[in-house]
């Protein structure tokens, strides 16, 4: 038997759990899920533990997350197939079980919390990828070619993600991008491709003005670098 100290007879009691199906609202839909509460074997009320609470919440959430959150097995395939993967490929690439998406693709099984988060990540070619090849030896070779003849991994590979890009750049050039991606609140991909689009839509004179601005301004005399530290400071 548990014990615990009962909120209505303000004692320690021997408790029981119950398991009770309820109806909660979240986010203006209906959930029902599994609640867990404590019974005092003396007075009969139930009660919540902080920990129970917590719990039951966490309970609602995923019951939620099932019902109106969850991957389609439309939505995996399709996924699974932009990456010419076999199920079995897909799965272990994934790091789950070889007949996990199978299961998934049938409508057997529905995707546990941790295993959405990973069908989510996938459907962006750049994570797929750096799965792949954390995993690609578990998996025989014609599948890697069958993979690898998609039109997604050549895409990634020439465009080697952004973190090849970042290779590319001094850490200084990296820094303004941050502080550009932290001053306006977007992300470094947004900064990045706002750059580029702007840098296209310019036209060739203004690029060759820009070319020739920069040459000149390359090598900024002492001079400039005093007033520039004279207005930071005022
Ligand atoms: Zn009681």
């Amino acid at each position: 038997m548990i014990k615990h100290s009962c909120p209505y007879c303000e004692t320690i009691r021997d408790v029981k759990e119950v398991k009770r199906n309820e109806t909660i609202e979240i986010k203006g839909k209906k959930v029902s899920y599994e609640a867990v509460h404590y019974e005092c074997t003396e007075c009969h009320n139930l009660f919540d533990t902080k920990e129970q609470m917590g719990k039951n919440l966490l309970a609602a959430r995923e019951a939620y997350d099932l019902q109106y959150n969850s991957i389609t097995s439309d939505k995996i395939i399709k996924i699974r197939e932009k990456y010419n993967a076999s199920q079995k490929a897909f799965s272990l690439i994934l790091g789950m079980g070889e007949l996990t998406i199978n299961s998934y693709e049938q409508n057997k099984s529905v995707p546990n919390s941790s295993n959405r988060l990973l069908l989510q990540l996938a459907e962006n070619p750049l994570i797929f990828f750096e799965m792949y090849e954390k995993n690609k030896t578990k998996i025989g070779a014609i599948q890697r070619e069958h993979i690898e003849s998609s039109q997604v991994y050549k895409d990634c590979k020439r465009w080697g993600g952004l973190e090849n890009l970042y290779q590319h750049l001094s850490s200084t050039e990296r820094e303004v991008i941050e502080n550009k991606t932290y001053i306006v609140g977007s992300s470094v991909v947004q900064i990045v491709s706002d750059m580029v689009k702007a840098e296209m839509s310019k036209t060739s004179f203004e690029i060759y003005a820009d070319a020739h601005e920069v040459e000149e301004g390359t090598i900024p005399s002492s001079t400039d670098i005093n007033r520039e530290f004279s207005i930071g400071v005022a």
